[in-house]
């Protein structure tokens, strides 16, 4: 940061000195003739106007500049001194230069060009004067107005400005470094000590605490960090959480499956065909386990493509209720269904088909003691609205939108009559998502939950 404002410094004194000391001379010189050529004019433009106080003012106006001026008639080849203002000690006008051969050759210059310069060099002193010639007819003759304005030594000065860069360079290095100091306090450091804090998150310590310090950027930047960090540890615990639930998933059918098979091995009269139901019912739960987390895997992947075909969304539920049929009647389940008439959809009919049947087991793996679920078809503007509901305990509002993420689960409080994965409502939301369908829930604590989402009715007519 120090180099930086130090280099900055470097290039404003180069410059300074570069317009400053090198080019004071001929800038210096430059406005000089411009000032002498100016009072020429002016003071041609002054006897034009044939002044009563014409000498009075020439004599203010090079006094003004500090110049000398001498106005001459030439009438016939002879020149009359008409003015003679002598404001400085050291002018041609007042030297012996000014014989009058100098002087027919300044009037003889001065009439072939608009106005005549003359850089005269080491006269009187050692740097020089301005001379400037101007010849304007007046009333048949010609009037010559003489101009010399000595110029003033810059070595001084220059001397001066040296001494003064000196001071200048080595306060601006101090505000420099004070500077520097601030801003890395303010800027740099943040940015520093944010990096360590990345360095402990990305060895997996998310208790870090990104300060950005007082800056817009910064302060962003480490809320966009503290951002990131939150999302992480979340995602790790979700890891955490997944492994734990799936190890817990698997565990659980696979230890029936190898206690029955040993037991129908070694025991005999065990092989009975409740044993082996129960061994294909974990297989089963096993296997909805393991395609739950490839259909995810693909959906939420991108890999999966709708494959939209025309079908009765109305058979679709009722297919879906009857494979359910033997669970109500073994323990006791009452699923009722509701419709408002055979309704067609285009859709892709094994996602739809996966939807219902996840809503419908969540259902019944939630619902109150009462184990009724209630299922409703309505159309309504063309749109055709599927809901469960069920009397269960409900969802806390405060959990509702998380319901739908990957592995998240409320509370261990599954009645376990189906399989639970943590992954039935992602592969809803999922689903529906690629679909472009409205979907949603509304659930009361203690009176139960609707699940819902919207399809638009196919219409035949329409083709
Ligand atoms: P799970 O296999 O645990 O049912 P889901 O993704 O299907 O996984 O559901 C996520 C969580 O949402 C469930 O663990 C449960 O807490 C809650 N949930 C889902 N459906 C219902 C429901 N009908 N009633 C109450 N809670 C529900």
């Amino acid at each position: 940061m120090f180099g930086y404002m130090a280099a900055f410094i470097a290039i404003v004194i180069i410059v300074l000195w570069v317009f400053q000391i090198i080019l004071l001379d001929d800038i210096y010189k430059g406005t000089v003739k411009t000032e002498t050529k100016g009072l020429a004019a002016a003071i041609t433009i002054a006897a034009k106007l044939e002044d009563q106080g014409f000498r009075d003012k020439v004599y203010d106006m090079a006094a003004g500049n500090s110049s000398c001026v001498s106005v001459y008639e030439i009438k016939g080849g002879v020149g009359r001194e008409i003015v003679n203002a002598h404001s400085q000690n050291l002018c041609i006008i007042h030297s012996h230069m000014l014989n009058e051969s100098f002087l027919a050759n300044l009037y003889a210059n001065a009439k072939n060009s608009r106005v005549y310069l003359e850089d005269i060099e080491g006269f009187g002193n050692d740097n020089g004067s301005i001379l400037c010639a101007k010849v304007t007819e007046i009333d048949g003759y010609d009037l010559l107005v003489v101009v010399n304005t000595p110029l003033a030594s810059v070595d001084a000065t220059v001397k001066t400005l040296h001494i003064q860069f000196g001071f200048i360079t080595l306060i601006l290095l101090m505000v420099a470094a004070i500077m520097a100091y601030i801003i890395s306090a303010r800027v740099t450091r943040p940015v520093a000590d944010m990096n360590n804090e990345a360095k402990k998150l990305a060895l997996g310590d998310y208790s870090v605490d990104f300060r950005g310090g007082e800056f817009l950027e910064t302060a962003e930047l480490s809320d966009t960090l503290n951002y990131a960090a939150g999302e992480l540890s979340k995602l790790d615990t979700m890891q955490k959480e997944l492994i734990s639930n799936i190890s817990h998933d698997l565990r659980t059918p696979l230890t029936m499956i190898s206690g029955y098979s040993e037991v129908m091995r070694d025991i005999p009269g065990e092989m009975t065909s409740e044993n082996m139901q129960i061994i294909i019912d974990e297989t089963k739960r096993l296997s909805t386990l393991v395609n739950d987390m490839l259909d995810l895997s693909r959906l939420s992947g991108g890999s999966r493509k709708l494959n939209k075909t025309v079908f009765s969304l109305t058979e679709c539920v009722s297919a879906t209720i009857e494979r359910y049929a033997h669970l109500c009647e073994r323990d006791g389940y009452t699923i009722t269904f509701d419709s408002d008439g055979d309704v067609a959809v285009e859709a892709d009919e094994i996602l739809i088909l996966q939807v219902i049947y996840n809503l419908i087991s969540n259902a019944i793996n939630y619902t109150g003691d009462d184990k009724r679920i209630h299922i409703e078809q309505k159309t309504i503007n063309g749109n055709c609205r599927i809901s469960v509901c069920d009397t269960g305990d409900g969802i806390p509002e405060d959990k509702l939108p998380h319901i739908w993420d990957r592995y998240y689960r409320t509370g261990d409080f599954h009645k376990r009559a189906v399989s639970g994965t943590g992954l039935g409502l992602s592969i809803v939301k999922n689903a529906l998502v690629l679909h472009g369908s409205p979907f949603g829930v509304s659930s009361t604590v203690g009176a139960g939950s609707t699940f819902w989402f919207e399809l638009p009715v196919f219409n035949t007519d329409e083709d």
